[in-house]
């Protein structure tokens, strides 16, 4: 599953033009920096790292889920920013540092595990010190001439993303199934933004055309000023808006809308991620 992972994200990169790709590398560059920035200064002063790691110990397993889930839809808008579905908006993301200290604390404590699963026997007092060792050398080895180099900076990135992805995948599926989802995909209404940056349209038709619109299956009049999605469908703003006040897609070709829901915003762009790398395969 992770490879697949890898793979459609390499593949959805390869689409890319050069330029976008440039400005792609640098996102992800401030971002990585960002972050090793955090954890450098969490594990570099003893006070901000208790209580970072008591904050993080705090988190229920729901609360880690939903925290994973901000910090992987921080990571995936880079890779959709420029796409012509996105172009719409870009999710705001505006993690707490708290938070955000304590995601990067949580992803080094698992990729230090994943090393070597000791280390952290040792007491939690002494964590402060073998994580700050473990990280000045993965520093060291990261710092190698290799970020000067694309693939340098992509991936770890991608590498965190794909860890990020499967733990929500479980963890999120966790979540849908103890708010009483079950399987069939739950509703979610559209991101107010993207409901606010519809489109305004005057109905034009052709010669004795009929435009109708599929909620209410009553016809559009000519010159009345309508709603249009991106996709091009238009809809009485009067039956449109309650739609989208419960669903975030399309009545007549399910293209769908950004949410605030995390996790279905989450399902929302890697489908994109997914159709643009069939795309370059097709
Ligand atoms: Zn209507
Ligand atoms: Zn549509």
């Amino acid at each position: 599953m992770e490879e697949e992972n890898t793979t459609i994200i390499m593949a959805s990169l390869s689409t890319l033009s050069p330029s976008h790709l440039t400005n792609l590398t640098h996102s992800i560059l401030s971002i990585s920096h960002h972050h090793r920035r955090r954890l450098a200064a969490v594990l570099s002063s003893p006070t901000l790292f208790s209580l970072t790691l008591r904050h993080l110990l705090s988190l229920s397993l729901p609360d880690k889920t939903h925290l994973i889930a901000n910090h992987l839809l921080s990571l995936l808008n880079p890779l959709l920013i420029n796409r012509k579905h996105q172009s719409l908006t870009s999710y705001a993301t505006n993690m707490k540092l708290r938070d955000l200290d304590a995601v990067v604390l949580l992803l080094f404590l698992c990729e230090t595990h994943q090393l070597d699963p000791d280390v952290l026997e040792a007491s939690a007092d002494n964590w402060r010190e073998i994580l700050g060792n473990m990280c000045s050398d993965t520093m060291l080895s990261n710092n190698s001439g290799l970020w000067t180099c694309d693939a340098g900076i992509l991936m770890p990135y991608i590498e965190t993303l794909v860890r990020c992805k499967r733990f929500v995948d479980i963890m999120g599926g966790y979540n849908h199934l103890r708010r009483g989802d079950q399987k069939q995909g739950y509703e979610v209404p559209a991101a107010r933004a993207a409901v606010v940056a519809l489109r305004a349209v005057e109905v034009f038709k052709g010669a004795g055309e009929e435009v109708e619109c599929v909620i209410c299956k009553e016809e559009m009049s000519e010159g009345r000023d309508v709603c249009e999605m991106p996709c091009q469908h238009s809809f009485h703003w009067k039956c449109i808006l309650p739609w989208l006040s419960k669903k975030n897609t399309c009545p007549s070709c399910r293209f769908q809308l950004p949410t605030d829901d995390v996790f279905s915003e989450i399902q929302r762009l890697w489908e994109i991620l997914v159709k643009t790398s069939d795309l370059h395969v097709a």
